[in-house]
């Protein structure tokens, strides 16, 4: 079988990965880095290495960027313009919604087609089945495409025709992770206070994390359907708890910032006449502002 010959701009921890997996299911690999010294291991795996980022773009109808940021992008591929045209620029870059707009807009003048991704996964896990990549762009691009694509990870999926929403999953899932990283910090150091190790808490936050998840099925469901009827436990209910985690917090010497912002987040909601609602009503708090 011919597989598809890639190239792979942009070799800081994650486009190494990507040219790795490519690499190793078979791929002509193209790679290239604005640092050089960066890729002999990969050209020992059997990468070729261009010598020019535009030899690069030139190497593979499938081109793909994983830099530090969209700028970085727009730089490095300024002197490659002219050989993008009838090519698929795939950009792995994290960014913001409207970032991703505009580079599409940009490939389009060049005359290249354009899928943007959002990648939920550190290096190490490029490759692996579980391993999610969301894609936004051109169903039929990606429809050609997807089988390359999936060498990067199994759980690769196109989300939406609209290149923007990637990066939009993105920032809403890694708000997710470290509102949650933020809590485990916080139950660690609170219950290190009694040199308990956070080993020994993290059979028991997992676990929670199991229960919490199966709360915001209901949430969400409730979010949906715009009616909050507490059916677990009320807002005023939890206003308590709240203060206790932040008495025990300020007792021991800990940090009670997040714990005091859950608690403006929980009064707020009450004072707007929410008390016996359920805590999904505080999504109101961070919907925008009607104009
Ligand atoms: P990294 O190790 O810091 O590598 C950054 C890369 O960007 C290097 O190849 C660097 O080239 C290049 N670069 C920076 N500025 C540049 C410029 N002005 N012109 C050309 N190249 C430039 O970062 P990374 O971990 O590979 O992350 C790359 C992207 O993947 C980021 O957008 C990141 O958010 C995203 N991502 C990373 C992870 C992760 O776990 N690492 C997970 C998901 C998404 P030089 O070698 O020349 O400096």
């Amino acid at each position: 079988m011919t597989r598809t010959p890639v190239t792979i701009i942009g070799l800081g921890l994650m486009g190494r990965a990507l040219a790795a997996a490519f690499v190793r299911a078979g791929h002509p690999t193209t790679i290239w880095n604005r640092t050089p010294g960066k890729a002999q291991d990969l050209v020992e795996a059997g990468a070729s290495q261009a010598p020019t980022v535009a030899d690069a773009v030139a190497a593979a109808p499938l081109v793909i960027v994983c830099v530090r940021d969209y700028d970085a992008v727009r730089e490095l591929l300024a002197p490659a313009e002219a050989a993008l045209s009838g090519r698929v620029l795939v950009n792995l870059t994290s960014g913001a919604s409207d970032e991703a707009r505009a580079l599409a807009g940009w490939a389009a003048e060049r005359g290249a087609g354009y899928l943007d991704g959002a990648i939920m996964m550190t290096p190490p896990g490029i490759g692996a089945p579980q391993t999610v990549i969301l894609y936004g762009g051109s169903p039929s691009l990606y429809e050609t495409h997807e089988q390359t694509l999936t060498v990067l990870g199994g759980g690769t999926t196109l989300i939406s025709s609209d290149v923007a929403l990637p990066s939009l999953y993105d920032v809403a899932l890694l708000g997710l992770m470290w509102s949650t990283f933020n809590g485990f910090m916080h139950g660690a150091a609170l219950v290190g206070t009694e040199k308990i190790a956070a080993t020994d808490f993290l059979p028991m936050a997992t676990d929670w994390l199991k229960g919490v998840a199966s709360f915001l099925t209901a949430y969400a469901h409730q979010i949906d359907e715009g009616s909050f009827a507490a059916e677990d436990a009320t807002l005023e209910t939890q206003i308590p708890p709240v203060r206790h985690l932040i008495h025990e917090s300020r007792l021991r010497g800990i940090d009670a910032t997040l714990a005091e912002y859950t608690e403006r987040l929980l009064t707020e909601a009450v004072a707007g006449g929410h008390a016996l609602d359920s805590y999904a009503r505080i999504i109101d708090h961070f919907r925008p502002t009607p104009a």
